[in-house]
């Protein structure tokens, strides 16, 4: 495909250290196959070889360092980035997948008209079921909500499958616990916005975290891998799918400060589960509620970790107060009184607690 590495060197960088990981058919752990990436023509190669027989899978994050990827060493990984995956959870298509994957463990030619049959099975309930529409169409109306609030469209792209995927880039940033950050940020919209198909196990461990290349063609069904944008028609996306063709990508289309969001909520929720794993501390923590103890989080803590000592402290008072810091009130007294359970301020009349406040300042 014409203007693949430019792509690749758009997307993944001009150099870098990541796995492609072709997951195994087989159920044996040892024929797992890796190989370490360092550069887009790598990419390229990798996905040329694999392309339509196994799955083309990467590290959504660059290890920053060879020594760094083989020793799983999360210190020089370059977060750059945030991963969202949609997928549609469908019995019928879930198992034809599994007969199929049963009769590729014995090889691609095992069976092979019996394979093709499933393969056209699947790919019937795709393009013509449209199985794939509620993940597509959740992703667009998350790409405009995150538009809305973080001002760039993440890049969607189709999965091949019966799901998309969401990407959105930010400058390289320092978390204390990017998944912990990413989990909470995903879990909290797919409740707000009650997104069925926002899968988040992807969230869970970025270290460990793959996600299928673009423009590579899905194993299972030979839909390749193909970005959309909110305006393209499930029919679109199919055909681009059928028929891919490499489109322009600028990273900056999709960049954002979204990590400065991320970072606040890192605070809080490596805060949160430092407290949780330590049974020393019996002071409230840093949860909207506390699932364990049921308790309230002690805010006056949170907004100190957040906008640093108050104002103005009183030692027999339960509450503390600081200058308003939302950009719509310019405090020229200290109005913001934060107490145990929340905040309120006198001057603009805001209340609410930690995640009235993070959804105030930032949309969510
Ligand atoms: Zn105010």
């Amino acid at each position: 495909m014409r203007g693949l590495n430019s792509f690749y060197r758009s997307f993944y960088g001009g150099s870098f250290y990541r796995h492609f990981r072709r997951p195994s058919e087989f159920n044996h752990k040892h024929f797992r196959i890796q190989y370490t990436l360092k550069s887009p023509k790598n990419i390229h190669f990798y996905v040329n070889v694999n392309n339509g027989y196994h799955p083309c899978f990467i590290h959504v994050y660059d290890h920053g360092a060879l020594s760094n990827l083989r020793a799983k060493n999360p210190e020089k990984m370059v977060l750059d980035r945030a991963f969202f995956d949609f997928d549609v959870s469908h019995p019928e298509a879930r198992k034809i997948k599994e007969k199929l994957g049963s009769l590729r463990s014995h090889g691609t030619k095992y069976q092979e008209e019996l394979q093709q049959d499933l393969m056209e099975k699947l790919r019937f309930k795709i393009q013509v079921g449209k199985i794939a529409k509620p993940a597509i169409d959740e992703a667009k109306d998350f790409a405009v909500k995150f538009k809305e609030t973080f001002g760039t469209y993440p890049a969607l792209f189709f999965s091949g499958g019966k799901g998309c995927h969401a990407y959105t880039f930010f400058r390289a940033s320092s978390f204390k616990n990017i998944n912990l950050a990413i989990s909470w940020f995903a879990e909290h919209i797919k409740d707000s916005y009650g997104y069925q198909n926002m899968d988040l196990s992807v969230n869970k461990d970025a270290m460990a975290r793959l996600s299928r290349i673009p423009y590579s063609k899905h194993q299972l069904t030979g839909f390749n891998v193909v970005p959309f944008t909110i305006n393209d028609s499930y029919e679109d996306i199919i055909h681009k799918s059928l028929d891919p063709r490499v489109e322009k990508f600028h990273r900056e289309d999709h960049s954002s400060d979204f990590n400065k969001h991320l970072q606040k909520i890192d605070l809080v929720e490596s805060h949160n589960s430092q407290v949780n794993n330590s049974n020393l501390n019996k002071r409230p923590v840093f949860t909207w509620k506390n699932k364990k103890s049921n308790q309230w989080i002690d805010h006056r803590a949170f907004f100190k970790s957040l906008l640093g000592r108050p104002e103005r402290e009183y030692p027999d008072k339960k509450y503390v107060m600081y200058h308003c810091p939302f950009p719509g009130h310019d405090d020229k007294n200290p109005s913001f009184m934060v107490h145990e359970k929340g905040y309120y301020c006198y001057g603009c009349q805001k209340k609410g607690n930690y995640w009235n406040f993070l959804r105030d300042s930032h949309g969510f």
